[in-house]
Parts: C-alpha cells; structure tokens; sequence
C-alpha cells in the first residue's frame, strides 16, 4: 500500500550521511506500489528521484518532488540451459546478499563484486564492477518502468548500452526509467576470473590448496575491508572520481615525467588512469577540513565527519583543479548529485 510521507530525512539513506530531507518520501515494495507512487507524483506534477541503498549519490540539498526508495524483494532460478543460469533479482535486493545467496546456491560469477554496497536495481545504473569484472559480463536482461508512460518494458544488454561505469541510464535514459528488477546469466560451474593485480597478489600471499568462486569472494571482501572505509564507521560514497581514460600519447609524456604514474592500457588502444594516484601526487591525501576530507589510506574516497554536500563538492572541485593544472587530465565525479 502507497504510504508517502513528507519532510523525512534522508541522512541514514545514503551512505555519505549528508543532511537533506525528501519533500515527499515512500518505499515500495512492489511494481504495483510503484506505479501507483509514480502516478500520485505525476497528477501533482512532482519531480521524481529513485533511491536504491544511496551509496552513490551526493546529496547537495533537500530533494524536491517525491524521493522513491526501492524495496523490491525477490531472488529466483528463472531457467538453466547446460551450465547457463538466468537468475532474476528484484531491484531492491542487496547486492551483496546476493552475492552471498549464490554462491550458497551453487550459481556462480558474481564473486569478483563482492561487498560491493547498494541495492540489484542500481546495479546497471553505472555498470557496477570490481576486481577485473563488470555487470555487463553477466547481465541478461533488466525490468523497468518507463517514468513518463508508467509502461513496464524489458531491455537488453544492447539496450543499456553499458560501458566503463557508465549507461544509457546515464544519458538519454536519465531520470526516464524505474528498474524493478534485473536477470544475471550465471553459470553452475565455475569460471574464475583471476587477472586482476590486486586480487592475484593476495591470493599469492594465501596461497590456497584449492581455488573456488567462495574463496575468490572471501579474498575480495578481505582486499576492499583493508582499502575502503566502511560507510557505516566513516560515510562515504566509495570511488568519488572515475578512472580517467586518456590517449596513449598523452600517457607516454606522463610516464616519463612521473614513472611510478599508475595507468592500465585499454582494449581500444586508450589508458585508464588511476584516478587516486593523481590525487594522492597532487597531495591531497588525508587532507580534512569543514568536516569533510579525503581519506588517510584511500585518496580516491572523500569521507564526511560532519559536513554538508557543498562542503564536501567544494573540495571535490578544489581537487579536480588541481589535478588538472597539475597532470592535465580532467577527473568526472562517479557519485550523482541530487537535486
Ligand atoms: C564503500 C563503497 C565502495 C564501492 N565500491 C564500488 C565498486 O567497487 N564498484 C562500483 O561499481 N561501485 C562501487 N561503489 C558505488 C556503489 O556501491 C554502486 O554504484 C551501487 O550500484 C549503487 O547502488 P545504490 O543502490 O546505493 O544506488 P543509489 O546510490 O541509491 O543510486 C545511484 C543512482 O542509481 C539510481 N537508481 C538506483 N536504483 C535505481 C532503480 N531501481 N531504478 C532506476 N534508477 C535507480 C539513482 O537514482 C541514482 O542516480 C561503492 C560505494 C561505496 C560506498
């Protein structure tokens, strides 16, 4: 049942803690919820936002119009072809408990996004990945309601046109569309994706007897406990900038006048750059002020001890500026601002 509410604080709903509050707020737990909050906010000519877990979003002020936070449950086997599984999730699981659920059902692939924060439905919004593998390595298909028709529509891989933390729910399909859930393709034997560095290097130092999809997400969930905050401890949003992804030319001069510079050669002839090297080398490693910061051990997550949105994009802006004077590359927020 539709139960909205009004003026509700949205600090415990987004993982960065910032004060804002939601004109109008409702959890919903079913399509059929759903399309009746998007139908009440369209007679009244309201702004709609979409709220998964909140663990990549700044929320700079309050929120006008009607604040959507999804609560779609369910997990289920929809078939299996050989090997091939079709796992459909509704958009309101959290993404991590599934991790765990399949694992525990045999249905493997998502191991490499382990502890990832957030909710299934968020999940293509940006492509999630981790540890050398992305979503759309394993996405079949995705449920959603288009917002300005409340017309439910199924889309394809090709559809979302997924690419490096990035979508067409980024572009044209901004704001238009209300996942309810999405189909993963897993596979009931086991194909472990082991070329990431970080992840190798730790399972170096385990060196385990045997090599399984659970090991694989306990070593992972180890590597991110010891690199990132728990939002939960000292709010954050993870990652505040994307890798930025530069021409090779412009990498070469790079290198030779910053060897140790960290850069990871693309497919299409591109690099991707750490984004946390060049803010650490531009020297804002553990730098605090207005209670916001970035942190002491990770210069890719800003943190909030107290600030507000604007605090914290001030210092988001100060330090793109100076990575850009000083490297000349332009770094892009990974976090959406609301409103
Ligand atoms: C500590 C930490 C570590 C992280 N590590 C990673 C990582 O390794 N890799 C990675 O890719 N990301 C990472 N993130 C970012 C974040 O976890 C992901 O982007 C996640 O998918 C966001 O999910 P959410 O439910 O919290 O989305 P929210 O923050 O609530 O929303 C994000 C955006 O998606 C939209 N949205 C959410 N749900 C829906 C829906 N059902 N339909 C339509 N739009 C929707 C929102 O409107 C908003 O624009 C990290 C974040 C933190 C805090």
């Amino acid at each position: 049942m539709l139960d909205i509410q009004t003026a509700v604080s949205l600090q415990t709903f987004n993982t960065l803690a910032l004060p804002a509050r939601a004109e109008f707020f409702c959890r919903v737990d079913t399509d059929e919820t759903l399309l009746e909050a998007l139908r009440w906010a369209r007679d009244k000519g309201l702004r709609i936002t979409v709220l998964g877990g909140g663990s990549n979003v700044v929320l700079l002020n309050d929120i006008p119009g009607l604040v959507i936070s999804m609560a779609i449950p369910g997990i289920g086997l929809q078939h299996q072809i050989g090997d091939q599984l079709a796992v459909r999730v509704g958009a309101g699981e959290n993404w991590h408990l599934l991790v765990q659920r399949t694992l525990a059902e045999g249905w493997y692939g998502l191991e490499n996004l382990s502890l990832i924060p957030g909710l299934a439905g968020a999940a293509p919004i940006q492509n999630i990945g981790a540890y050398g593998v992305e979503l759309s390595e394993r996405f079949l298909s995705l449920e959603a309601i288009h917002i300005p028709s409340t017309e439910r529509l199924s889309m394809s891989a090709d559809d979302c046109r997924f690419g490096y933390r990035d979508s067409f729910f980024k572009h044209a399909g901004r704001d238009q569309y209300v996942i309810t859930s999405v189909t993963l393709s897993l596979s009931s034997k086991p194909q472990l994706h082991l070329d990431y560095p970080a992840l190798q290097q730790a399972l170096v130092e385990r060196n385990p007897t045997e090599l399984t999809p659970a090991l694989i997400s306990e070593v992972v969930c180890e590597v991110r406990r010891s690199k990132l905050p728990d939002p939960a401890v000292l709010p954050n949003a993870g990652s505040f900038f994307k890798n930025p992804v530069i021409a090779k030319e412009q990498y070469a001069r790079l290198i030779s006048q910053y060897p140790d510079l960290v850069g990871y050669p693309q497919a299409d002839g591109l690099v991707k750059l750490a984004a946390g090297w060049l803010v650490d080398r531009a020297g804002w490693k553990g730098v605090m002020r207005d209670g916001v910061g970035v942190h002491q051990q990770q210069a890719l997550v800003l943190v909030n001890r107290g600030g507000d949105g604007a605090k914290l994009l001030a210092l988001a802006d100060e330090i793109s500026q100076s990575v850009l004077s000083q490297f000349g590359v332009t770094l892009e927020l990974e976090p959406r601002v609301y409103p």
